[in-house]
């Protein structure tokens, strides 16, 4: 499944992102000097989002809850079993916020997999570092990845998920609880705009939305 990272392609597109995702693997990242605005590079070690919940397990400590993250699966499955594929477009922002490019720093909640070289997964949506999960695939560019869901949670709401929520419509506490990855998405949804290209709002799993 591809992973909309495009590794291994031969086109000028995927080698760009290849190009990417080998540099998120092995450099540090390096801001280049493009001519709207960019994203800093986070120069210090990201810590796993805070929770408010004292009593929350530390293993589970900044991730989705275990009920959120049923209902966030069935959702994704739902969307699966009756649109099949997420389109190219809505992959691609999903790619940027997951993984970045050359001026957009990669997500701090996104992980290299300790199973499988190359792969990433998200470590702040609670599916763990299951191929299930896995952001890419570097061996098979028509795989299907997490990111190729029709409807796909993200938990800082990124753009391109199917619960998107703008930067200026997060609550102090959402911020609070993802600090790092918010302002990330507040640069991002900038970025966007300077690119002239649209965000979609949230949406329903399905495509009648009876399932909200
Ligand atoms: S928090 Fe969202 S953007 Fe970040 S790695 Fe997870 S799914 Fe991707």
């Amino acid at each position: 499944m591809g992973c909309g990272c495009n590794k291994g392609k031969s086109t000028g597109g995927s080698k760009r992102a290849n190009s990417n995702l080998k540099q998120n693997e092995s450099t540090p990242k390096i801001q280049n000097e493009p001519s709207f605005p960019t994203i800093p590079q986070l120069s210090t070690p990201v810590s796993r989002p805070v929770t408010e919940d004292s009593e929350e397990p530390e293993s589970q400590k900044g991730k989705v809850s275990f009920g959120d993250k049923v209902k966030n699966f069935g959702k994704a499955v739902v969307s699966r079993a009756t649109q099949g594929k997420a389109d190219d477009k809505l992959v691609k922002l999903r790619v940027l916020s997951c993984h970045g490019d050359d001026e957009v720093v990669s997500c701090p909640y996104r992980k290299p997999s300790n199973v499988r070289e190359g792969f990433f997964y998200c470590d702040a949506c609670g599916c763990g570092d299951k191929p299930r999960a896995f952001l890419n695939n570097p061996d098979n560019p028509d795989a299907y990845t997490k990111l190729h869901y029709p409807w796909v949670s993200c938990p800082v709401r990124m753009p391109g998920f199917g619960d998107y929520k703008p930067y200026a419509e997060e609550t102090p506490e959402d911020i609070e609880k993802y600090k790092e990855g918010m302002e990330r998405k507040k640069l991002v949804e900038i970025v966007l705009k300077e690119r002239g290209e649209e965000i979609p709002p949230a949406y329903s799993p399905t495509k009648n939305g009876d399932s909200e």
